[in-house]
């Protein structure tokens, strides 16, 4: 083979990715708008299939996993460690038709327009259709991620169940998976995992550019928060006598959101969900059980605004006279993604004509759990704009890492190359302005299912 520069167009087939994006996108389509794929259910194993289906079309080496994770592969002649590309298949209800989606059309395109254009790697590139990250069924969340990077749980499959009390195991079995054999899935041999994701905050939208490099990811802690009162008839008991756990608790979460907002972004709190006891019509709640999620990408000010959030919940559990008490369910720190990805992603995207803002994920995203097994970077994509432009970012990423491997060293630092690179990325946006109609309705309903919940 002759040898590569980075000069050389590697053209995608545009109109391929937009129609399968179009594709998954009707795979767990509601009536109502969004799409529904909960894992390991009919509308995800008819997406895990197609994207199979793309793979083998394209001549990768397709494999599905112990949890359902599809990869595609070219075997580099090096061997060695891995370079993988994706994200995730399934989507929560009403979710946008690039929540995941993206990652995955684009890491297939990518890994696939390399292979058709270079042949062999020298190092082995992989795609992969992640089987689960966003808590779309069962009550636990990064299934996919987490049993590549062997972080499941002890029981879990027996554990986690779905809305219906099907257990994850169950739900393994109705598709061919058996669940004994899910930490099979772990992969040792990541070097580096690129994920391509559509923005989930405003950032992008409203200040621009076109890009973000995230650089690191937030730390999560959820809390749940019980508040203790006394239950009584709503009727005979007066206003000024009463310890109603409900009004503590909605106090309290006003009080968190203003600690958050007093912290300043990126900080964040959200009370997500609450029930009371006893929950009847004629009563003053005896009890309120909330739950928080709160997020910031700098350790030591996520653990300020915890603090906070506890004074604030004991403050006024005292003034009313409930009493409060304060559980971790979860507490993930913060990931600082490998600078030497990072800057990759960088250099391929003022090599497009992009000086790319960085960023911090309050979003956890597939690439979080890989963090201790490879160098991790994503690039987030701001979802306003029309989509063409974000195939090529997933390519040109994941051929100036194919790059990195094979191309001189030089070459790749040199910064001359970089109008023809914005050359080959803008030659393959081109489109046809009316199938870019056609198209508009998901990724307008991306935005909108955003906003709505902002
Ligand atoms: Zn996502």
């Amino acid at each position: 083979m002759s040898a590569i520069t980075t000069r050389e167009l590697v053209e995608i087939d545009e109109r391929r990715l937009l129609r399968r994006l179009d594709d998954l996108a009707q795979r767990g389509a509601l009536p109502t708008g969004g799409i529904y794929r909960p894992l390991y259910s009919p509308a995800w194993s008819s997406a895990m299939d197609i994207v199979a289906v793309w793979m083998k079309e394209a001549g990768l080496l397709v494999k599905r996993d112990a949890v359902g994770n599809v990869w595609g592969r070219i075997e580099g002649s090096r061997g060695g460690r891995v370079i993988a590309s994706g994200s995730h298949i399934d989507t929560v209800r009403g979710g946008g038709a690039l929540d995941g989606a993206l990652g995955v059309v684009a890491a297939v395109e990518a890994v696939s327009s390399l292979w058709q254009r270079f042949g062999r790697s020298t190092r082995i590139l992989e795609c992969v259709a992640i089987c689960e990250e966003e808590g779309s069924r069962f009550d636990t969340n990064f299934w996919g991620a987490r049993a590549i990077a062997d972080r499941l749980e002890p029981g879990e499959t027996e554990r986690a169940r779905d809305g219906d009390g099907a257990t994850l195991g169950e739900a393994m079995r109705s598709v061919g998976l058996d669940p004994a054999t899910a930490s099979t899935a772990v992969r040792r041999d990541l070097d580096v995992f690129v994920e391509l994701h559509i923005e989930q905050g405003p950032i992008l939208e409203d200040h621009g550019p076109r890009l973000g490099v995230v650089t690191t990811i937030a730390g999560t802690a959820h809390l749940e928060v019980t508040v203790r009162g006394q239950p009584d008839h709503a009727g005979a008991m007066a206003m000024d006598r009463r310890r109603d756990a409900f009004l503590g608790a909605s106090a309290m979460a006003l009080a968190i959101a203003d600690a958050a907002l007093r912290m300043g972004h990126p900080a964040v709190a959200t009370v997500g969900t609450i029930a009371v006891e006893p929950s009847q019509v004629n009563v003053v709640p005896g009890l309120a059980r909330f739950t928080v999620d709160t997020r910031h990408p700098d350790p030591s000010r996520r653990s300020e605004l915890i603090t906070q959030i506890g004074d604030a919940a004991k403050k006024i559990a005292s003034e009313r006279g409930l009493s409060v008490e304060i559980k971790t369910l979860r507490d993930r720190p913060p990931v600082t993604l490998s600078p030497r990805v990072t800057d990759v992603l960088r250099r391929a995207s003022v090599a497009a004509g992009v000086e790319p803002r960085e960023m911090t994920s309050g979003a956890g995203h597939v690439r979080g759990c890989f963090s201790c097994r490879a160098s991790v970077a994503a690039r987030t994509v701001r979802r306003k704009r029309r989509r063409p432009k974000t195939s090529c970012w997933a390519l040109a990423c994941s051929r100036r890492l194919f790059a990195s491997s094979r191309i001189s060293r030089e070459r790749l630092a040199s910064r001359r190359d970089a109008p023809a690179d914005a050359g080959l990325l803008a030659s393959s946006h081109r489109r046809p302005a009316g199938e870019r109609d056609a198209h508009r309705g998901h990724w307008a309903g991306d935005a909108a299912r955003r906003r709505r919940g902002r």
